[in-house]
């Protein structure tokens, strides 16, 4: 074949492919236009997972009679014309493509008026080309219908999934923008049905509640500064990180409810999704995840949008900044959560289910009077149907009360007794949460690190196989800054001399052994950095075992030590410590009530 211009048609299509993938793609530009319109109230109307009919209408600016058709030619935008409007884009469409690509590839009508028009403009066009106009009356806005998606592209029609695998991806696109845009009304309709709607209230809660129901909303955490008058397109010049997240128990088997938005646009971003996994770390069981609204603000010119056609990838000027951001954001919520030990903690433990921070003030307890749980008790919690949750019976504002023991059980567990009913505490899980808080203090102290190094009175010779002495000799720095004070004395000999603080009761030899296994395991890139890993393990080592019994002197310091936590109910792996039976919980299961 010679070499030759595409015909436009096929071009067009070609060049299509990049925009539309599936309905859910039609959804999502569709709806961008719309917002871009600076509409109130959008309407969509899908039929078949939007195979047959993707219909959006809006009651946005509209557009004028003669630039309809423009609006259909590919790179016709009325949001860009320069190079540095490119370079602080604050729409979230600059390229100028999706409409023209849409028609390539579908039969599509549109009814548009603008205000001060006296009548709206209706075009119909079949894969691309014009059909008719004609002049008809419309409320100002824009209804845009698109039909037989892929009529005339049958290789694309092929690799559609599913209509309810659509319907979810549709569902999955409406949901975002409804949670970037909360002051603007979306309703969704499937068949007819309203599946999906939104008040428009500009409360974001309102949108999780529609999302994920009022039990689940209503306990996510606030972060940072949810400012309604802060400004959503970053022009005012500093990076902020906003949103919403889930405590700790409330968690998922996947990330698919990590949401990242940069100035209001939902992007995909695994290492800002790795900030908030990472937020976690030590709160949540391996494996788990949670639910995270995460809105970062910054300046149009800091973040580039313009990396792929369907602008859902981003690239940050300073990603570090962002990164940092958005962990600490996270992580200080998170923090925040748990009460400053000692204080007033008879008073609010088990009074109410209620998260005991900032949301208090963007969602008074008299509002959710109507939306609360016929079962105020978390002990039979599970985040999702068939998935483990934790059922601890703590309350989700994570605190642990002050308590009495009352003795031990199978030399494992400890029983307390406190404002409310009883609690089963793990003693090894407990131990290791009060050894890894109270390394981290010391690890964070300027030079504090050293003085954790206990000496041994009689240094302890420890054989060591090939591979473990690489590793030991590789990490040697590391193993000396947690507390570890080692000497090569023959080519499969060390003698260890001091141990970490931690360490003075447990095996030092056991403890450094565990340590060096870990290092074996080898650095997976998620996992945490290394000197976590480590530390996690030395405490691991070092926390009193099942199995081993305790005085009540023992049992009563653990208590004491573990109510000061700053995390108290879960170990640093993130199983929990403590399992509350409250007194109405035991007046139920002896069927009292
Ligand atoms: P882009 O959004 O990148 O500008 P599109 O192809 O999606 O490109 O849209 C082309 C133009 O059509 C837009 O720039 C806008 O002027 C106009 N337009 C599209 N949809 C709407 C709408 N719902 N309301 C008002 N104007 C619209
Ligand atoms: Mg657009």
């Amino acid at each position: 074949m010679s070499i030759h211009i595409l015909p436009e048609q096929l071009a067009s299509q070609i060049a299509a492919g990049e925009v539309v993938e599936r309905p859910a793609s039609v959804v999502k530009e569709l709806v961008e236009n719309a917002l871009d319109a600076e509409a109130k109230t959008l309407n969509i109307e899908v039929r078949s997972g939007g195979r047959d009919l993707v219909q959006v209408a809006d009651d946005g600016l509209g557009i004028p009679g003669d630039q309809i058709e423009t609006a259909f030619l590919r790179h016709a935008t009325s949001k860009l014309s320069t190079a540095d409007d490119l370079a602080a884009i604050q729409t979230l469409g600059f390229r100028g493509e999706a409409l023209a690509a849409i028609a390539a590839v579908s039969q599509l009508t549109v009814v548009s008026r603008v205000d001060g028009q006296q009548a709206g403009v209706r075009l119909t066009l079949e894969g691309g080309s014009l059909l008719s106009r004609e002049a008809v009356g419309a409320p100002v806005g824009t209804v845009l219908a698109v039909s037989n998606l892929f009529f005339n592209v049958p290789a694309r029609k092929k690799f559609l999934k599913s209509i309810g695998t659509e319907k979810r991806l549709i569902d999955e696109t409406v949901t975002r923008y409804a949670l970037a845009y909360p002051q603007v009304r979306f309703r969704l309709i499937h068949d007819g049905r309203i599946t999906f709607q939104t008040t428009g209230s500009g409360e974001r809660r309102d949108v999780l509640i529609a999302i994920y129901g009022s039990e689940t909303a209503r306990q996510l955490i606030s972060i940072g500064t949810n400012d309604p008058n802060s400004d959503p397109s970053g022009a005012r010049g500093e990076l902020s990180v906003a949103g919403y997240i889930s405590p700790p128990h409330l968690n998922w088997s996947n990330r698919s409810r990590i949401a990242i938005y940069v100035n209001s646009r939902w992007i995909k971003d695994t290492r800002l999704t790795y900030a908030v996994v990472q937020a976690y770390h030590t709160l949540l069981p391996n494996g788990r995840y949670p639910i995270a609204l995460i809105l970062v603000t910054l300046p149009p010119e800091q973040v580039d949008v313009n990396v792929h056609p369907a602008k859902t990838e981003v690239r940050f000027r300073r990603a570090n900044t962002v990164f940092g951001a958005v962990q600490r954001t996270v992580r200080r919520a998170l923090i925040d959560q748990a009460p400053v030990p000692g204080a007033s903690h008879f008073n609010s433990f088990g009074a109410s289910d209620w998260p005991s921070h900032g949301d208090k003030q963007a969602y008074p307890r008299g509002e959710l009077a109507g939306h609360q749980d016929e079962s105020p008790s978390s002990w039979t919690r599970q985040p999702e149907e068939g998935l483990p949750g934790i059922p601890t019976g703590l309350s989700e504002d994570d605190r642990l009360p002050i308590s009495r023991v009352i003795g031990q059980v199978g030399s494992a567990y400890i029983i307390t007794e406190g404002p409310d009913g009883l609690y089963l505490i793990d003693q090894h899980a407990a131990h290791e949460r009060i050894l890894y808080e109270q390394f981290m203090v010391d690890w964070k102290a300027p030079g504090g690190s050293k003085n954790a190094t206990q000496g041994l009175i009689s240094g302890l010779t420890v054989d060591l196989s090939p591979p473990q002495m690489t590793l030991l000799e590789e990490h040697s720095d590391l193993l000396r800054q947690i507390g570890f004070d080692i000497e090569l004395f023959g080519p499969k000999t060390i003698i260890v001399r001091g141990v970490p603080g931690l360490l003075t009761n447990a095996d030092p030899a056991g403890a450094l052994l565990n340590v060096l296994d870990e290092l074996e395991t080898g650095q997976k890139p998620l996992e945490g950095a290394i000197e976590d890993r480590i530390i996690l393990r030395v405490c691991k080592s070092a926390a009193v075992k099942a199995g081993q019994s305790l005085s009540l002197p023992e049992m009563e310091a653990m208590v004491r030590q573990l109510e000061a936590c700053q995390v108290p109910l879960t170990c640093p792996h993130g199983r929990p410590t403590t399992i509350h039976l409250s007194v109405s919980q035991l007046a139920r299961e002896f069927g009292r009530r």
